[in-house]
């Protein structure tokens, strides 16, 4: 068999060649911050039109989004923020994506936005100041409901939980 005349040697080639490709093909979407391809600027979250577009979720880091989808309980649109507000590291309110939320809460007249940061201190205090920043703009600002670990965020929580908090968002 070819396999073993050669060692199995051109199925790692194969294989790292295929690893290769797909970590060249990774990018983040210009819009939201998730995960797209090379071909795909802005992902396919951002531009489906199955889903509701005068919503979007609001989230520390890409990885995320991910963790909200399986839960199957938003239909919206998201943002990653790439961070959070964290003064004993040096990140402040510049260092997040939060001039391009605001651009998109016009340009794509959101309705409601979801903060579904994380349970901690930090998380906490930048769900606050987000709630601040948008103080004055038309639209609703709602948070996930209590219910995730305590000191976590949407990426630790099962899919259940986090559905139900994703249902049970309040007002903030
Ligand atoms: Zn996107």
């Amino acid at each position: 068999m070819h396999l073993v005349a050669d060692g199995g040697g051109a199925l790692l080639r194969d294989l790292a060649g295929a690893l290769r490709e797909a970590s060249e093909q990774v990018r983040l979407c210009t819009r939201c911050g998730g995960i797209t391809t090379a071909t795909e600027p802005v992902c396919r979250l951002c531009t489906s039109s199955q889903r509701d577009g005068h919503l979007i979720c609001v989230v520390e880091e890409p990885g995320a989004i991910g963790a909200i989808e399986a839960s199957g309980a938003f239909r919206g649109r998201y943002h990653a923020l790439f961070g959070r507000l964290s003064p004993m590291h040096g990140e402040g309110p510049k260092d997040l994506r939060l001039d391009a939320l605001v651009a998109r809460i016009a340009d794509e007249g959101i309705q409601e936005v979801v903060l579904a940061l994380g349970t901690d201190v930090e998380s906490e205090a930048t769900s606050a100041y987000i709630r601040e920043r948008l103080r004055t703009l038309p639209v609703r600002v709602t948070r996930l409901a209590s219910g995730l670990p305590a000191g976590s965020g949407p990426m630790y929580a099962d899919v259940v939980t986090l559905a139900r908090a994703v249902q049970g968002r309040r007002e903030m």
